[in-house]
């Protein structure tokens, strides 16, 4: 905030729009009645994003468009409750509009965007097919999760909640903003950097930087490896011929790890392409030499209309998923959450669409 105050009053305006989720100036009792006045007067608005549309999925899973500040585009973050166990599903068609709508779940996830499009170009993902439409400001990056907690009631330091920087976009292609916005969502709204995971497609500068970001603001790290090698990868992700597996290990390398902590590796199967025992035993033989405290993370490709790819079978998924186990390497599968809706991993693209008809 510049309203020819001095710097503490922007923290009081902060204070309020994210801690006490004030969405009205007037409300603000911290500040003085006559600057209240003073900046209704001038046009000040405070206040976060609002949520337009929702898509509900049969398993409770819900998308948003988020309409941003800036202009009238509209951008997707998506909330993955769990402990429901997928029972929500009565709610499809309905918008119970948050507040009283009943908790079904004791704990969730909020995917967020920080780019509208993606300038990356990754061959298999939806997001790419709209191209970079532009970067998402701070505030609209942080009023996203904002917007999220309060639809679904979320007490901040009580509810377990985890964030993780994979909607559309590339974090590390928009760094100043959303490292900003990880920090008014650490400083102001109160939410711990360890609940946070931002994944990147390997953009070396970006995880320099990262690694420079003191512990007590910095989230998890995740890569997009996708590949077991740099021949496939470069195929499936042109970035890679920038900057290959073993520069973006070195990247990574730099960033001193919490105690526990570990890089997580993404794993996108795609059915005949990146899903053959041959392939496990590489992920596994690539992930042992980096030497890293690391996991990773399957997912079984989430389909979208005119990508030329297959989702692998379940016993293929199975089989990859075991031998990566058998080999040491810590693996998990990520479920697919909200297919149904257009809401899983790398399937956020219909905003426009939606939004211009
Ligand atoms: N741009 C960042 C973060 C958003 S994508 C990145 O690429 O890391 C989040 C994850 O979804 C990435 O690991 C990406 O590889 C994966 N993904 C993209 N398209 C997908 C699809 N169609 N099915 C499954 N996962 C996909
Ligand atoms: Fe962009 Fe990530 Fe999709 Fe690649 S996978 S195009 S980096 S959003």
């Amino acid at each position: 905030m510049s309203a020819g105050e001095p710097k503490w009053r922007g923290r009081q305006v902060s204070e309020a729009v994210y801690r006490q989720r004030i969405v009205d100036v007037e409300a603000i009792t911290t500040l003085p009645k006559a600057l209240r006045e003073r900046l209704i007067a001038e046009g000040w608005r405070v206040g976060r994003p609002t949520i337009g549309q929702v898509f509900t999925s049969r398993d409770g899973t819900e998308r948003y468009l988020v309409q941003g500040q800036v202009d009238g585009l509209t951008v997707e973050t998506v909330w993955m409750p769990e402990g429901d166990e997928g029972e929500a599903g009565d709610t499809v068609g309905a918008d119970p509009g948050g507040e009283g709508a009943g908790r079904s779940w004791d704990r969730g996830t909020i995917c967020v965007s920080s780019q509208v499009g993606c300038a990356v170009n990754c061959q298999f993902c939806l997001t790419a097919k709209l191209g970079l439409q532009r970067n998402l400001t701070a505030g609209e990056i942080a009023g996203q999760v904002v917007a999220v907690l309060d639809r679904q009631g979320v007490e901040v330091g009580k509810d377990r909640v985890n964030l993780v920087f994979m909607g559309m976009g590339e974090p590390f292609l928009n760094y100043d903003n959303f490292m900003l916005a990880v920090r008014l969502l650490v400083e102001e709204v109160g939410l711990s950097p360890q609940r946070m995971t931002v994944s990147t497609s390997g953009i070396v500068p970006g995880i320099e930087r990262f690694a420079k970001e003191p512990a007590e603001i910095r989230p998890k790290l995740a890569i997009s490896l996708n590949a077991p090698n740099d021949e496939v990868r470069s195929e499936l992700m042109p970035i890679n011929r920038k900057w290959p597996i073993e520069a973006v290990v070195d990247a990574v390398r730099r960033v001193r790890l919490r105690a526990k902590e570990r890089i997580t590796f993404e794993y996108v199967l795609l059915g005949g392409v990146t899903d053959q025992p041959k392939h496990a035993a590489e992920v596994a033989r690539l992930v042992r030499r980096t030497g890293l405290p690391a996991k990773v993370n399957l997912i079984a490709w989430n389909p979208g209309p005119e990508i030329p790819y297959a989702t692998p079978s379940a016993d293929a998924v199975e089989t990859f998923r075991r031998a990566l186990g058998a080999e040491g390497v810590p693996v998990y599968l990520r479920r697919p959450r909200g297919r149904d809706i257009y809401a899983a991993c790398g399937q956020l693209k219909r905003t426009v669409e939606d939004s211009t008809g």
